[in-house]
């Protein structure tokens, strides 16, 4: 750690090959490296030009509402003792998530390399639903690929996308889930990318994505540090996230690494630490490759991407941005857990205590906050809440009821 500058630290990671040190780059079939290399060359002249950055700014605050605001759980601390957590409010970006951020600029650059397209996968539909309200804005066309036993389970995220305009592509082959739409939407993209750009829904994939994701999160981080110091004349003593492929986490993280405040992603420990009943890749994970890049994975004993769980579904995914494998490898971030019980916990004591009814995602944040608050008895933390809990609430109340055992500390 000592011999990285965090002043710097944007200019120098990842390198030109996309590694952050030993992690990350970008291993793919060699039908696709000039389609990846286009949109590395791409995205680097653009960031630069004043015309797309002014572009951003506008759709931000007119069409997706930032900057959300930061807001003080002041009754939720009281219970905890003296610590006060601090909400960054993704759950009001427009679509109800972060996801839209990184989305929007994808939109974007779509447009400026003059691409007709956009296409993705996506699992639970909540990446498939951002990309299409994109598409929407900027009249691309978009096709989503979606596993068919998905596609059963997510009625209300197909449907949406679908009024949005998007195509959903049902996915057939294997056990029709994530993990073979990810190998369609991938063969799509090779048979198409000329008039196509694929769109990642994290910060996860071969470089150029970890940083494209980042950069354009970043923004989070960026207005939550100005917002906590003008509320509050400090920063906050830790920064938490939840971490799923990590790209809520990595955006509100970035800003604050030079800063002297303590940053923590949060996985989901699931039903416990048996392989197969958590997601946590930074606990029970080791180095590895899958889906082009190299991080920490949870492998199964092939040494293939491992079964994993979550109750949030949006967190299940077997490895990890690759710049969190390094950040934690420098010691610069630290990972912790909070189990699919913490979370409902979470769920329902900010729902009931502050009005706020979180995505069972960011509820997992939340938990870690306020386990550290009852601990700390002291100090501040401020907490991503990536998004807000509606596409949640029917599952939940099938399962907990309206959470009368978890109201009470
Ligand atoms: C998808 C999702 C996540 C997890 O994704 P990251 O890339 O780890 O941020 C977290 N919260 C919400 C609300 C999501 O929809």
């Amino acid at each position: 750690m000592d011999n990285i500058d965090f002043k710097r630290y944007l200019k120098q990671y990842p390198d030109k090959d996309g590694r952050f040190g030993r992690y990350g780059g970008a291993y793919l079939p060699p039908e696709l490296i000039p389609a990846f290399k286009e949109i590395n060359e791409a995205y680097l002249t653009i960031c630069h030009s004043s015309q797309f950055i002014s572009e951003l700014r506008r759709i931000r605050k007119e069409f997706q509402g930032r900057p959300t605001p930061v807001y003080h759980c002041e009754r939720l601390s009281r219970k905890l003792g003296n610590c006060q957590i601090y909400l960054k409010r993704e759950d009001l970006n427009h679509t109800g998530a972060h996801k839209l951020n990184h989305c929007m600029g994808e939109g974007l650059l779509a447009k400026f390399m003059g691409k007709k397209k956009i296409i993705a996968e996506t699992g639970a539909g909540q990446h498939g639903v951002a990309l299409a309200t994109a598409a929407a804005f900027f009249g691309l066309e978009c096709d989503i690929y979606m596993g068919e036993v998905d596609i059963a389970k997510q009625a209300p995220n197909v449907a949406r996308m679908k009024v949005l305009g998007a195509k959903v592509v049902p996915v057939t082959h294997g056990l029709k889930t994530l993990k073979e739409a990810v190998d369609a939407a991938f063969t799509a993209y090779l048979r198409e990318y000329k008039d196509t750009i694929y769109c990642i829904g994290s910060a996860v994939g071969p470089h150029p994505f970890p940083l494209i994701v980042r950069d354009f999160q970043a923004v989070v981080g960026t207005e939550a540090k100005e917002q906590f110091k003008e509320m509050t004349g400090f920063l906050p003593d830790i920064v938490t996230a939840c971490v799923g492929g990590g790209s809520n986490a990595i955006g509100m993280f970035v800003p604050f690494l030079d800063e002297p405040v303590e940053l923590v992603g949060v996985e989901p420990l699931g039903r416990g630490e048996k392989m197969g009943d958590n997601a946590a890749s930074m606990s029970y994970g080791s180095e590895g490759v899958m889906h082009g890049f190299d991080s920490i994975m949870l492998k199964d004993a092939a040494g293939e991407p491992g079964p994993v769980y979550s109750i949030a579904s949006g967190l299940d995914y077997p490895s990890v941005g690759p710049e969190h494998a390094f950040l934690r490898e420098i010691g610069r971030v630290k990972y912790d857990s909070a189990t699919d019980e913490e979370a409902i916990d979470a769920f329902f004591k900010l729902s009931r205590y502050e009005g706020i009814i979180p995505a069972l995602e960011s509820a997992h944040a939340v938990a870690y906050a306020m386990r550290r608050a009852k601990e700390m008895g002291q100090g501040s933390i401020l907490v991503n809440l990536s998004g807000r809990g509606d596409k949640d609430l029917d599952y939940v109340i099938e399962k907990y009821g309206f959470g009368d055992k978890y109201k009470e500390f």
